[in-house]
């Protein structure tokens, strides 16, 4: 008799589905969903009798179709978590705190959790809210989604448009696109409508690029003083964001000269556009609520400062990006170029934590 792993997936979006479909492929796999969300589980369940397809759009232009079904959908974290050996949680960072604070009463010793991805600071949240369970455990974060996926019909069919070549787990991550390139879009925006929604990545221009670029050679830095004042540790995952695209995406990229045209090029990228919201019929204005700043600057940018404040690294882009995403979020992190503001609770900054040393991070000592 085989042993089935349990995989338990928590979410019902988009990566949720493309997960949930794939694991249930895999005949020692008892794939499981836990959707917490709204009516999702009643809603999903209704549809999981037919199955799943999962459309792929193939760099050739051709598309495989995937015929799946997974085991269970439901909103019981008990029925959902027991006896899990894996648990992927695939939800934007916001989500993450209501499905560890669910599932922990249920989990078991030696469960490996996946932050799919994590988005930075992802290990300190299940450190804090799992306590001594956290010690049993593996904890693992990824910096992105293995692919560029949507949702066509809920609990039936979902698309995946490109599959990144590589994906690497690292504390420190070059998943800190969104803010920078929203900044570098809307800084300077005059307040008038638009007739249609911009490109997001492939829509960037130089200094959207330069935005990037500098963010990245920042965390660079700082992934560079980490290694010199903590010997042994591996920061080799941290990696400019330009070499961060020609891995992840090479098959996807047509013109690789620089970073403006990497992201222009990404085909896995086609169709994206700016979070907008329309205003009347055909007229849009930016979405600043969206998780792009929402989410990604309390728990992408603002964390990542925080580490690089532990390292002694001065981050001028990083303070830029933060100090007017902060303003649209009507939020403090960032008094200066210091993450002293009063909002920092709000955050996954290690300082949030009590880490106030580096070396701290790396031994688990903090004191709150
Ligand atoms: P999604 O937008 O499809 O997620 C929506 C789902 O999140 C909902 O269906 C619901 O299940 C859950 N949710 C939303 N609000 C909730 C709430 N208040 N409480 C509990 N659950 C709630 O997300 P996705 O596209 O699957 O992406 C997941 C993460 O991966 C995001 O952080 C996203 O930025 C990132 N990402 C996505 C892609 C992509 O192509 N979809 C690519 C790279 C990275």
């Amino acid at each position: 008799m085989s042993i089935k792993s349990v995989v338990l997936i928590c979410g019902g979006g988009n990566g949720a589905h493309c997960l949930a479909g794939l694991a249930s492929l895999k005949s020692n796999i008892e794939s499981r969903v836990l959707t917490l969300y709204s009516d999702e589980a009643e809603r999903w369940t209704a549809k999981l009798e037919s199955g799943l397809l999962i459309t792929v759009r193939n760099d050739d232009g051709s598309e495989s179709l995937i015929q799946t079904k997974p085991s269970m959908v439901t909103n019981v974290p008990k029925k959902a978590a027991s006896g899990a050996h894996y648990i992927f949680i695939v939800v934007p960072a916001f989500a993450h705190t209501n499905y560890l604070d669910a599932i922990n009463p249920y989990m078991g010793k030696n469960t490996v959790i996946v932050g799919l991805p994590g988005q930075a600071g992802f290990e300190f949240e299940c450190v804090d809210l799992l306590g001594n369970k956290a010690k049993h455990c593996t904890i693992v974060t990824f910096e992105s989604l293995p692919w560029a996926c949507r949702l066509i019909e809920f609990g039936k069919n979902v698309e995946i448009l490109g599959i990144k070549d590589t994906l690497g787990a690292s504390v420190l991550k070059d998943s800190t696109v969104h803010p920078p390139i929203m900044y570098g879009k809307w800084s300077q925006w005059n307040g008038k409508p638009l007739s249609e929604k911009p490109l997001f990545y492939q829509g960037i221009d130089e200094r959207q690029a330069e935005l990037l670029s500098g963010v990245s050679d920042e965390c660079l830095a700082t992934a560079k003083a980490i290694k010199k004042k903590v010997p042994g540790v591996d920061m080799s995952d941290v990696i400019h964001v330009f070499d961060w695209y020609l891995k992840h995406y090479s098959s996807h990229i047509t013109n690789k000269s620089n970073l403006m045209m990497v992201m222009r090029t990404n085909k896995a990228y086609d169709g994206l556009v700016h979070p907008m919201k329309a205003v009347e019929p055909g007229k849009y204005v930016p979405d600043f609520t969206n998780r792009y700043i929402r989410e990604d600057v309390s728990m992408g940018i603002v964390p990542i400062k925080g580490i690089a404040e532990l390292a002694g690294i001065s981050t001028p882009y990083l303070d830029e990006v933060i100090t007017w995403c902060q303003g649209k979020l009507n939020k403090e992190f960032l008094v200066g170029n210091k993450l002293t503001g009063k909002d920092l609770k709000d955050t996954r900054a290690p300082q949030k934590y009590g880490y106030n040393k580096l070396e701290d991070l790396f031994t688990g000592n903090y004191s709150i």
